[in-house]
């Protein structure tokens, strides 16, 4: 409790003292709680002793009422304070974790599924949000409530407010089995969680798939499973925990039955006065019904810490940046020397080293497999080197934060990835400050306007998640008009015709025409054709490292595995003019 307390205050950062002042107002008002009780047992005082006056009956009338305004006053402002808070500390946290992630290497992603990290983001974040401060309020209430009664009862009569108090440590021991009920099944939930997340993600991501293939029966497995598995972990904890929660309020039952016991016994032992009887039996009611809420509250807060863990871990992660100085390049030529790199254990690129001078195309072609596209992110730092180092205008890429190397950088991929936004949009995320005559001028050259122009409401058209509604020659020539945009000095070009039928292909070549012109260009590629002209072809040949490089002329003349390519690729073409 005190633990989770700590975090949640650690969390508010600049809004602690608001929360501290709203657990101080749920203070006041729990204390409010207790007037009617005193009032109650004062009333019984004086009519016992016949001294009841009008004057007393005056003074009990304005407590009450003093008591019942006060307390929803404090209510209030503890609700005033309080509403805010939880949703304005998660939604920091929310953005601070945003950023963290960002910074993360790629490979924190390939560990951790998207399922996970979305159910980190919200489900987690949102419980807090909902949850923590109100809860913890509560629980502070009832913490002082409870002690406040058991003060007040010992002042009264010892011996009934000691039975009364032996219910707490009963109660404490049923708690604690409960509680490791609920540790062991509260992660496994958590798990099953994620995991049912994470499939319905899948299944939604795959959904064209799974139709066009009538994959409903297999492909729906795996998130059955889930969700069944989440059912029935989710029967599990609530089924083991019943017989104990059962226990655990028997604790306080047996001894209700106690104290009311020992109350009559006293009272008919003429050891107690009746109003203190009265009293007794008063409180019976209100004095475990804070322990209660307790009880339930322990397997929250524990939920809460672990739900504050998760989202400690991604904090806690090493980002790629941390403690870097960022170095301005000197100058755009690339340099590899000595690289080594590998996928979790699975070595890619051992001893790679090249140059590519300042304003130079280099292409790389290979087998698929072979590595190409692991060079172009290792330039990009999407990963970082394992052995040697990759060099951009003489600066390490290590030495150069990411966003500052990301400005000298554009990169078309395979696969371009539009967001639901509209076209204009969409082309303007590579240079977020753009006029819109700028946007429409990169998308002039990249060949887009023509298209786009067709389009319902042109520029404005809202595209659909993943850019579902144009062509993939369409969406990859948008891709090129965001990097025309950018105008970055290094083009990084993967496969960016590939899958391309021959019309779009010319035009998309037009475009990749001007967004070459006086850059340095890394174009990776399996259409032999288009690397003709490259000043320098670096062959890959699944061997970890490079199998030759040089110009065109000079491989061709080299007679190895880059003239076996081109052999290869003249005897597909002319099988396909026979056919
Ligand atoms: P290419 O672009 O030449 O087809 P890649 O550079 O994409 O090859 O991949 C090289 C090798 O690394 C392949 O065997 C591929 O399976 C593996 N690989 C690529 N990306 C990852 C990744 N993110 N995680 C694990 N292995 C990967
Ligand atoms: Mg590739």
């Amino acid at each position: 409790m005190i633990k989770i307390i700590g975090r949640m205050l650690a969390l508010s950062g600049r809004r602690r003292s608001k929360l501290i002042l709203s657990f101080f107002m749920n203070f006041l008002e729990s204390m409010m709680g207790f007037v009617p009780v005193v009032t109650a047992y004062l009333a019984l005082y004086w009519l016992q002793a016949d001294a009841m006056t009008i004057g007393r009956i005056r003074l009990i009338a304005v407590a009450l009422a003093a008591a019942v305004l006060l307390r929803y006053a404090f209510k209030l402002l503890e609700f005033n304070l309080q509403s805010g808070v939880g949703y304005e500390v998660m939604c920091d946290e929310r953005l601070s974790l945003g950023k963290r992630l960002l910074r993360l290497p790629l490979g924190f992603y390939q560990d951790s599924d998207a399922g996970r990290i979305s159910s980190i983001l919200n489900d987690d974040l949102v419980f807090i949000e909902d949850t923590a401060t109100a809860f913890i309020s509560k629980t502070v209430g009832a913490i002082v409530g409870a002690i406040g009664m058991a003060a007040f009862m010992f002042a009264i009569d010892w011996r009934v407010a000691l039975i009364a108090c032996i219910g707490y440590p009963l109660a404490g021991i049923a708690n604690h089995f409960i509680k490791r009920h609920m540790t062991v099944c509260s992660a496994l939930r958590q798990q099953a969680h994620a995991e049912a997340s994470s499939a319905m993600l899948e299944h939604l991501r795959g959904i064209f798939v799974i139709k066009a293939f009538g994959l409903d029966g297999a492909q729906g497995t795996r998130l059955r499973k889930a969700l069944r598995n989440l059912e029935v972990v989710s029967c599990d904890l609530e089924m083991g925990a019943l017989p104990l929660a059962f226990a655990y309020a028997c604790c306080f039952n047996v001894c209700t039955a106690c104290i009311l016991g020992s109350v009559a016994t006293f009272y008919l032992g003429s050891t107690m006065t009746l109003s203190s009887a009265f009293l007794f039996i008063i409180l019976l009611f209100a004095f475990y019904a804070p322990m209660e809420l307790l009880g339930a509250s322990s397997s929250i807060l524990r939920l809460m810490n672990a739900c504050l863990d998760r989202a400690q871990d991604i904090m806690e992660r090493p980002v790629m940046d941390e403690g870097c100085e960022s170095e301005e390049p000197r100058g755009y030529g690339i340099s590899f020397s000595g690289v080594a790199f590998s996928y979790g254990g699975n070595a890619v690129l051992d001893g790679v080293s090249f140059e590519a001078p300042q304003n130079t195309m280099t292409a790389i072609v290979g087998p698929s497999g072979s590595g190409k596209s692991t060079i172009l992110g290792l330039i990009a730092r999407f990963w970082d080197v394992e052995a040697g180092s990759v060099e951009i205008g003489g600066v390490d890429v290590t030495r150069m934060k990411r966003d500052q190397l990301m400005q000298h950088v554009s990169i078309v991929f395979q696969a371009t990835y539009l967001f639901h936004d509209t076209v204009i949009g969409n082309i303007r995320l590579g240079r977020p400050d753009a006029t819109d005559e700028m946007v429409m001028e990169a998308a002039k050259r990249a060949r887009c306007h023509e298209f786009i122009s067709r389009l319902d409401r042109g520029y404005e058209t809202v595209l659909s998640e993943a850019g579902a509604t144009l062509s993939a020659g369409e969406r990859q020539r948008i891709a090129i008009a965001r990097a025309l945009l950018k105008d970055a000095p290094l083009v990084l070009l993967d496969e960016v015709t590939a899958h391309i039928d021959p019309e779009n292909e010319l035009l998309i070549q037009q475009a990749i025409d001007e967004l070459v012109k006086g850059r340095t260009v890394f174009l990776v590629t399996h259409k032999l054709s288009t690397v003709k002209h490259a000043d320098r072809i670096i062959v890959l040949d699944g061997r970890k490292g490079i199998a030759e490089s040089g110009t065109h002329d000079e491989l061709m003349g080299n007679d190895g595995p880059y003239a076996a390519m081109w052999a290869k690729s003249r005897r597909i073409s002319s099988w396909q003019l026979c056919g």
